[in-house]
């Protein structure tokens, strides 16, 4: 038996986790930091964990964790455990809490709410940076205020008053910030649940997460949680804060200025492993690769070339990135992922191969799943083209070659219609009227699709029930 090598060791023991707040659909952002974390565990062979952090009780949602599950399976990143609620998990961090408080390294606090404002108004008229004065604090020799009579205490963090916290964050390199910044934290509120840093460090102590990634926003957070662990003699995992995403305007990526969920481009017609590769690019690289597969990806995420700066969210090259996507699916997927999008535009009665073929020769010139319906359409809706297109292209001149071509494709309508004989029958007809194909097949495209360009005629026209071409060729 070989003895596995001391990097192996640890590459085994890797476990990451995601950590969405069910108060809304999954964020970008935090479908980023999700797929971070689940190319991390995969790439070293760990696991990855989801964890539903619903302790923000009035804004969590049982239908926010059902689009955040919906979401997470959408993009593929299968987790080894969880989902792991944390309300489920009550009791354990008011044990947790009390064994601080056991150990003189948490206290009640009995401070109201309207004190602590007092306390910071006061403060702020000394033009002082509000704070809590740590009158709850116990410290060797001083005497604590009288237990008001009925009122719930919160358990506040006795946080270390001298020295600082630092840490390598995976992303950021040295953080150090010091004591002196940090006040002691409500980690119980009254009503027993947890506030989100204790909770989060109890719940990545017990599931052994050893790297953290997340947004840049939880870094002022980070010094607590670091503090929080060691007071709890628990291992401290690495920290990874990822830049925020910038919106095209190069503001913070937010609903206000456009679609932030990853819902929203499913619904736009996005593939999931379009996303995943447009996001993974946004805040780490693999030399100039643009294009790759989640496998690949998984073989390059090993912790390095995270980008520091942040991230401009460019719809352009998503567009881009997800046409290459439906360029390569194939048909009979692309087929049963467009239905939806029809039945959105009313079209139920379709069948899968007639799609398929359809998908085939039109994927090419599609950014997204909706660009694709927009196309099938014409096989299913009446189509209207504008009068200026029928204008441009009807001319007087090619009028008589569509009467004749349409007379052919009436023949042949009972016969065998398929992109041999439809191109037989113009190719008759060019030569019957002495005209040339650019000058027959858009007026025929125009008056069958609604549209002067279309791939190759006769393949577009054999997709179509003969009937329906020769209905929209009638009144030339
Ligand atoms: N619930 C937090 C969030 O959604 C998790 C942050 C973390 O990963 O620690 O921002």
């Amino acid at each position: 038996m070989t003895t596995p090598s001391p990097s192996a060791v640890a590459a085994s023991a890797v476990r990451t986790r995601i950590a969405p707040s069910p108060t809304g659909f999954l964020h970008l952002g935090t479908a980023r930091t999700a797929l971070y974390s689940w190319a991390y565990a995969r790439h070293y062979g760990g696991q990855f964990i989801l964890r539903i952090e619903d302790t923000d009780v009035a804004r969590s949602t049982a239908e926010s964790v059902d689009q955040i599950l919906a979401s997470m399976k959408w993009l593929g990143l299968d987790c080894d455990e969880g989902p792991i609620y944390q309300m489920q998990r009550l009791e354990r961090y008011q044990a947790v809490a009390q064994q601080l408080i056991d150990a003189g390294l948490a206290y009640r606090c009995y401070s109201s709410p309207e004190e602590l404002d007092a306390m910071r108004e006061a403060q702020r008229a000394r033009g002082e940076k509000t704070h809590y004065d740590g009158r709850w604090r116990p410290e060797p020799g001083k005497v604590l205020p009288p237990v008001p009579e009925g009122v719930k205490p919160v358990v506040r963090f006795r946080n270390p008053q001298d020295g600082d916290v630092s840490w390598n964050d995976l992303v950021k390199g040295p953080i150090t910030i010091s004591n002196r910044e940090i006040d002691d934290l409500i980690i119980l509120r009254t009503d027993g649940v947890p506030t989100y840093n204790f909770a989060v460090v109890v719940d990545d102590w017990d599931m052994r997460i050893t790297h953290v990634f997340r947004g840049d926003e939880h870094v002022n957070n980070t010094p607590w949680q670091i503090n929080i662990f060691r007071a709890l003699g628990a291992p401290l995992p690495q920290f990874g804060h990822c830049p925020i995403i910038l919106g095209d305007d190069g503001l913070k990526l937010s609903k206000r200025r456009g679609a932030v969920s990853v819902t929203a481009y499913e619904e736009a017609g996005y593939l999931p492993e379009a996303m995943l590769n447009y996001l993974a690019r946004l805040g780490w690289s693999h030399g100039d690769d643009e294009l790759f597969t989640r496998e690949q990806m998984v073989s390059w995420f090993d912790g390095s070339h995270l980008a520091k700066s942040p991230a401009q969210w460019d719809p352009a090259k998503l567009a881009w990135v997800n046409a290459h996507y439906i360029k390569q699916a194939d048909d009979a997927r692309l087929a049963a992922l467009v239905v939806p999008h029809l039945v959105a535009r009313g079209i139920t009665q379709t069948q899968a191969d007639h799609l398929a073929r359809a998908c085939a020769l039109f994927k090419d010139r599609c950014s997204t799943l909706v660009e694709l319906a927009d196309w099938l359409s014409m096989f299913f809706l009446a189509v209207s083209p504008s009068e200026q297109e029928l204008q441009a292209h009807v001319s007087d001149a090619v009028k008589p070659g569509v009467r004749d071509l349409r007379d052919r494709l009436a023949a042949l309508s009972v016969g065998v219609w398929d992109k041999a004989t439809i191109a037989a029958a113009i190719k008759e007809t060019l030569t019957a009227h002495g005209l040339k194909m650019p000058q027959l097949a858009p007026a025929v495209r125009v008056l069958v699709c609604g549209r002067a360009q279309t791939p190759s005629i006769d393949a577009v026209l054999a997709l179509f029930e003969p009937t329906v071409v020769l209905a929209r060729l009638q009144h030339v």
